[in-house]
């Protein structure tokens, strides 16, 4: 037995340096590392006795210390989101939202994930220590599981967004074919996760974001009887709009100190939101603003009610996109080219260009 230990030492080197390597790497996690690297570590048995879990933990105490010392922004507390609001949350296109106070935020990125930007955007968190929550496309999730293993990993919640982001949204669709586009797409992002479906067959975090915020009544309840809450949002940079990651940080903060508080859109498969990251947390460090991390949970959560005056900014872009795709008497072949192949999915299930995206957003007006 003597014998084998060298190896069952080194192969656990080398796994702790694989998940290590993107966590945020800490002088302790480092000094894990090196421990278990150093030669003598490797004749060492407790080396093999050093679970996955326990630097995880390890991890997570030091980005414990690092925020209560003020050298990251961490995150502030977690708020337990169950299934049973009377509809969604996020003032676009809800009247209530998440019971946040004052300079609370929640961090959501939709649409990946996608390796060139989701990686650097994941590595931004993991050095601020921060938990953000991922609504994740489920042909982009099947196409890179390793990405959404990672961000599982990192402790990150990890909702869906449907499967294809249908440019005709969810509301273009039939009913039937809406549901698949709902199911297909959290099963892909539980294979892609988890290897398998949650308990039951439900979906390891019951928590889903419309395309474009393009619900409707039949779908709202066919979710909640699943018991999946739906998000919007209250704060966005628009980042799906070419623009220079400066301008964006500078539009985004604009709108965040209006606000106060909420839960903020961004786009994980966006170059120029990847390289606005880094400043926008260090923004939000300086200007006093606590991360909250959304985690799923069963029965009720606290909501703030809009009870006067509330409209959906939402809505009037949905019919904008949708008046694109309403029957026509002739169909011709630029409107059949149109259903299948508009927005920044492009044919096929390819993700388009800059170029594509931008002439394809001069039809849809805005696409989200
Ligand atoms: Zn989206």
């Amino acid at each position: 037995m003597n014998d084998h230990r060298p190896t069952y030492a080194r192969i656990a080197a080398w796994l702790l340096i694989s998940l290590i390597v993107s966590s945020p790497a800490s002088a302790a996690a480092q000094e894990t590392i090196r421990q278990a690297t150093a030669p003598e570590a490797l004749e060492a048995p407790k080396v093999q006795k050093l679970p996955i879990a326990s630097l995880l933990s390890r991890a997570s105490q030091d980005c414990s210390t690092a925020t209560a010392l003020g050298k990251v922004l961490g995150t502030s507390r977690e708020l337990q989101v169950g299934s049973e609001a009377s509809a969604g949350v996020g003032l676009k296109t809800y009247a209530q939202t998440l019971a946040l106070q004052d300079h609370e935020i929640v961090l959501t990125f939709d649409d990946g994930p996608l390796p060139a930007t989701t990686r650097p955007i994941l590595d931004a968190l993991s050095r601020e220590c921060v938990k953000a929550t991922f609504f994740l496309i489920g042909r982009n999730a099947a196409a890179n599981p390793d990405l959404v293993k990672r961000e599982v990993r990192e402790g990150h919640t990890v909702g869906s967004h449907s499967w294809s982001h249908p440019a005709a949204t969810l509301r273009g669709l039939s009913e039937s074919a809406a549901r698949t586009e709902v199911t297909k797409g959290m099963n892909a992002v539980d294979v892609a996760g988890w290897g398998e479906a949650g308990p039951d067959g439900k979906p390891h975090v019951p928590f889903f974001r419309f395309p474009g915020f393009a619900d409707t009544a039949p779908l709202l309840q066919f979710l909640k009887a699943q018991g999946v809450a739906v998000f919007a949002t209250d704060v966005w940079a628009e980042d799906w709009r070419p623009m220079s990651p400066q301008v964006q940080l500078r539009f985004l903060l604009g709108r965040l100190e209006r606000a106060g508080r909420g839960i903020i859109l961004l786009h994980d498969i966006h170059p120029q939101t990847a390289a606005m990251l880094p400043d926008f947390l260090k923004a939000l460090k300086e200007r006093g603003y606590k991360v909250v991390h959304l985690v799923p949970a069963a029965g009720t959560f606290p909501t703030n009610r809009i009870s006067a005056g509330w409209t959906s900014e939402t809505e009037p872009i949905v019919e904008r996109v949708l008046s694109q795709y309403r029957p026509r008497s002739r169909p011709d072949a630029h409107v059949k080219r149109h259903l299948s192949c508009v927005g920044r999915w492009g044919c096929n299930g390819r993700v388009r260009g800059h170029g594509q995206a931008a002439r394809s957003r001069g039809r849809l007006s805005r696409h989200l």
